[in-house]
């Protein structure tokens, strides 16, 4: 059996999950129950202990778009939702850039539902044990491209340790999803002169979703 299955397994969320493909019908409501259930519940690693709440995702669940972030902080975590603080609304601002706002063929999640303390970076454990749920999410919502804003989203799916500016500017695959690579809104509010690269990502990503 594979690391992810057991981990699944030891989650409560076998049999394992697999991807749709497009051909295949919508998730419906009922499948969304038991894994939202799954994750607010959830204290497979340390981080349950400091969180107020779990933040699942928040969007379409039959969107086209997925975008994919590293994980909760302050804000979120007081209130529920990914994306809500300064970053977030940075990121609003992309997403209207290029035609998209977050309540429409749109869904955003985390690599990590659970706060870390301080806003440290995730710990290989965390990640590990947190991702399946993220596949799930992937799963149930069939995006046709997803976008990993930063490092630890990107590293993730595509199972390598490159750094974010060797991975931008092509389309990646993930089990057979397009994915494009940029940089996490929360780096480019202390990194200004890297926001005009995220924009050639996102002008990318919306040229490239015209092809899909
Ligand atoms: Fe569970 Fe993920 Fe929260 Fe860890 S971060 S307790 S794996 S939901």
């Amino acid at each position: 059996m594979s690391r992810r299955s057991e981990v699944l397994r030891e989650m409560g969320l076998a049999p394992v999950w697999r991807l749709r493909t497009r051909k295949e019908a919508p998730a419906e409501v009922g499948d969304w129950i038991p894994l939202k259930s799954a994750v607010a519940n959830c204290r497979a690693c340390a981080l349950h202990e400091g969180r107020t709440q779990t933040v699942f995702g928040v969007g379409d669940e039959n969107a086209d778009w997925m975008l994919i972030g590293e994980a909760p902080g302050a804000e979120e975590d007081r209130l529920g939702d990914p994306f809500v603080g300064q970053a977030g609304k940075l990121l609003d601002n992309m997403l209207a850039a290029i035609g998209l706002n977050r309540r429409e063929n749109v869904y955003i999640a985390n690599v990590l539902k659970c706060r870390p303390p301080g806003n440290r970076n995730p710990e290989p454990e965390e990640v590990a044990k947190c991702s399946p749920f993220l596949i799930r999410q992937i799963g149930l919502i069939q995006p046709k491209l997803i976008v990993a804003m930063g490092r630890f989203a990107a590293q993730t799916l595509l199972a390598t340790d490159a750094s974010i500016a060797s991975l931008r500017g092509r389309v990646h695959q993930y089990q057979g999803v397009p994915l494009i690579v940029t940089y996490h809104p929360a780096y480019l509010l202390r990194n200004l002169p890297d926001k005009a690269k995220a924009w050639e990502d996102l002008v990318f990503a919306r040229k490239t979703m015209r092809t899909l």
